[in-house]
C-alpha cells in the first residue's frame, strides 16, 4: 500500500471515530467516502453494518466507482455506493463525501423551506455554498437518484436534503469534515435561536459572503482541527489508525 493511501486510511477513520463521539451516526448507517490519492476511479468507504466508533484505517473498503470492492473485506450498503459513487464520478471538487443523519443539519431538513441563515458568525462560510433537494424521492438506491442528488449539489459544499438529511463535501477529508462539524453545530445554534420564538437576527447578504470567500482560510484550519482529532485518538484510542 502507498504512503499516501495508508495516510487517507487513518483521516477517514479518525473523522469516523470523531463523528461518532459526536452523535452523528444512526445505528450502523450513513458513510464517509474519500477518493484515493491520484484517483478518481476508487474510493474508500467504511464498510456496511459497523459502528463508525469500531471503524480502523485498515476495515475501510477500496471500491471502484462501480461498485466492485477492490481491497478489503465486506460489503458496501447499497445506498452508500448509489449516492456517493455518482457524487465522485460527477462533482470533480467532491474528494470526500460525507453523510449523515445528525440531529440538528438533520432537524432543519425535516422543516419546510427551512435554509441555514446567515446569523451566526461561523456559519456564515456557508453563505452561497448549500444546494437544497427540495423533493425527496425517498432513500438512494439507484445511481439514478445518486446522479440526479450530484446534478442538485453542482458545485455547492453542502446538500441538504429535505425529509432526509445533509450531506458535505471537500477537496480533503479535513475540510469536508470540518464543514460537517460547523453545519451541525450551526444548525444546532440556530435551531435553539428559533425556538425563542423571536425573529432572528440577519446579517447583510456582503458580511457573510466575505467571510464564505475565505475557503484557505478555513482549509488550513480544517487541517489542524484534524491533527488535533488525531492528537487525541492517539492517545484514547489508538486501534483507529491500525
Ligand atoms: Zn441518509
Amino acid at each position: 500500500m502507498t504512503s499516501s493511501l495508508r495516510q487517507a486510511r487513518v483521516d477517514l477513520a479518525a473523522t469516523l471515530r470523531w463523528a461518532a463521539r459526536l452523535g452523528y451516526q444512526q445505528g450502523v448507517c450513513n458513510h464517509f467516502s474519500l477518493l484515493a490519492p491520484h484517483s478518481d476511479e476508487l474510493f474508500l468507504v467504511n464498510p456496511e453494518g459497523f459502528f463508525w466508533s469500531e471503524i480502523t484505517a485498515s476495515s475501510l473498503l477500496l471500491c471502484d466507482l462501480d461498485g466492485t470492492i477492490v481491497e478489503g473485506t465486506g460489503t458496501v450498503e447499497l445506498s452508500a455506493f448509489s449516492l456517493h459513487a455518482p457524487i465522485h464520478r460527477l462533482n470533480k471538487h467532491a474528494k470526500a463525501v460525507l453523510h449523515t443523519h445528525s440531529p440538528y443539519a438533520t432537524a432543519l431538513c425535516l422543516i419546510r423551506n427551512a435554509r441555514v441563515e446567515p446569523v451566526f458568525l461561523p456559519g456564515f462560510q456557508f453563505f452561497g455554498k448549500i444546494a437544497y433537494d427540495e423533493d425527496c424521492h425517498g432513500a438512494a438506491f439507484s445511481i439514478e437518484e445518486g446522479e440526479r442528488e450530484a446534478a442538485i449539489l453542482a458545485d455547492k459544499n453542502v446538500l441538504m436534503m429535505r425529509n432526509h438529511g445533509p450531506l458535505v463535501v471537500g477537496p480533503t477529508v479535513a475540510a469536508a469534515f470540518d464543514r460537517l462539524y460547523y453545519l451541525e453545530d450551526t444548525c444546532q445554534r440556530q435551531m435553539l435561536a428559533m425556538s425563542a420564538g423571536r425573529p432572528l437576527q440577519w446579517v447583510a447578504d456582503e458580511v457573510a459572503a466575505s467571510l464564505a470567500s475565505q475557503v484557505p482560510v478555513f482549509d488550513a484550519y480544517a487541517e489542524k482541527h484534524l491533527t488535533a482529532i488525531k492528537r487525541v485518538l492517539d492517545r484514547e484510542e489508538p486501534d483507529y489508525s491500525r
